[in-house]
Parts: structure tokens; C-alpha cells; sequence
């Protein structure tokens, strides 16, 4: 558990050198740290080294430990495909969902989200090479689903999301984050409210950072190797 908190400070000073070097401002970028397939005492030792933000992919497994770390501050973010008949959980234990890509799943969020409860925080996630084997709206089609789900009143639309094909040259990692960045500052102009750009991973997140993203969901790097 040391190495968790080693991991930690060693990605966020690669992170705010990575602002400094595209002209970011510092504490630009969020790191979400992606918690899926972590035991509850690996979030715990990240939470001790100052993390406040939690990724979790599977609604089973993210319930679970939602309920052993009830005494723990923090904000959980689901990540990963979101199925319709899944959402009444989901609108009632997270505080933000970055996979939103069908106007069915974010009107049933927002019907079920709960009146006391602050609206919940969704980014519509964007399939920008159309893979097969990903979630996420067509780049064509992001506007107009914004567009609807900004209109519901228990989302608080953030801005948009994707993982984009797996890719080890920088330049093309670049290119990738460039076109969802692109998209994001022509949605800006509609939607002003818009302030979250979620992209970059353990492999890639110097090239997201290069190209505007303001929150980066890191697993492997933070936790070691999933089991
Ligand atoms: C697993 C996952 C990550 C983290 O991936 P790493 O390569 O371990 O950093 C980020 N985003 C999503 C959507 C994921 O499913």
C-alpha cells in the first residue's frame, strides 16, 4: 500500500510538469483514480495519500465497496457502459457517470435521481474511431445528444468522454484527443455550463493533457496490474 502512495505522487508531479509544458494552468487536470478489480483497502491507501475521486466500471462490484467506504469523502464516477435497465442504482449511489451515449439512459437517470440529492454530474462519451467493441455516441451525434440531456432537470451535463483505440505513437495519441477537443470547444459555444474534457489513461495521458483534457482516469499506474 506504500507503493499506491508513491504511484500517487509520482503521476501527479508528471502531471502538473505536463501542464507546465502545454501551458496549462496548474491544478488544471483532475486524476480520477479507476478503482476497478481494487481490493477496498487499495482505494483506502490512495484516499490516505489525498485522493478524492474514484472510477469504478462494474455496478456490482462499485456498489459494494460504495457501502465499505460509506465513511470515506468521495466522489464516485462510473466509467464504464451503463445498460437502461441499470440506472436506478446508479442515480442513487454515484455523483457522476461519464458513459452516458443513448437519450434513454440519461432521461431515466434523471427521472431517478433523486429530488434531495444534487443533480447528478454526466459526460456523454463519444466513440471516436466508431469501434465496434465501444460504448459512446458517434462525434457527428454528440451535439444533438447534448443538447437533449442538458435540457434534463436532474443531470448537470459536464461535457464528454472517450477512450480512444489503442495507440503508442505520441503524435496519433494526440491527433485522437485533438478531434474529441475540437468538438468540446465548438459544444462550449452552445453549452457555456460545459467544463470537463475526460480523456487519458495510464498509457496515454501526457497527449490527453497536451490537448485539453481536465480530468484523466488512471488505474494501472496508481494501483499496479489488475487481478
Ligand atoms: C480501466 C479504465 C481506465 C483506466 O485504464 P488504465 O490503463 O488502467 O489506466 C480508464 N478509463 C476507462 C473507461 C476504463 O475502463
Amino acid at each position: 500500500m506504500r507503493r499506491i502512495a508513491d504511484n500517487i505522487s509520482e503521476i501527479l508531479e508528471r502531471m502538473h510538469a505536463f501542464e507546465q509544458r502545454y501551458q496549462r494552468p496548474h491544478g488544471a487536470v483532475t486524476l480520477l483514480a479507476v478503482s476497478k478489480k481494487q481490493p477496498v483497502e487499495a482505494i483506502r491507501a490512495a484516499y490516505a495519500a489525498g485522493l478524492r475521486d474514484f472510477g469504478e466500471n462494474y455496478l456490482q462490484e462499485a456498489e459494494a465497496k460504495i457501502a465499505a467506504l460509506a465513511d470515506l469523502d468521495i466522489t464516485w464516477h462510473l466509467i464504464g457502459p451503463l445498460q437502461s435497465n441499470k440506472t436506478r442504482p446508479v442515480a442513487r449511489h454515484f455523483h457522476w457517470v461519464h458513459s452516458v451515449d443513448r437519450l434513454k439512459v440519461a432521461r431515466r437517470l434523471s427521472e431517478q435521481r433523486d429530488d434531495s440529492m444534487p443533480p447528478l454530474n454526466v459526460c456523454i462519451q463519444v466513440n471516436l474511431a466508431n469501434e465496434e467493441s465501444k460504448s459512446g455516441v458517434e462525434l457527428d451525434a454528440a451535439a444533438t445528444l447534448c443538447q437533449e440531456v442538458a435540457a434534463l432537470p436532474r443531470l448537470r451535463l459536464r461535457g464528454l468522454m472517450a477512450i480512444p483505440a489503442a495507440e503508442t505513437d505520441f503524435a496519433r495519441q494526440r491527433a485522437q484527443f485533438a478531434q474529441l477537443a475540437t468538438e468540446f470547444r465548438r459544444l462550449q459555444q452552445q453549452l457555456p455550463q460545459l467544463d470537463t474534457l475526460s480523456m487519458g489513461m495510464s498509457n496515454d495521458y501526457e497527449a490527453a493533457i497536451a490537448e485539453g483534457a481536465t480530468l484523466v482516469r488512471i488505474g494501472t499506474a496508481v494501483f499496479g496490474a489488475r487481478t
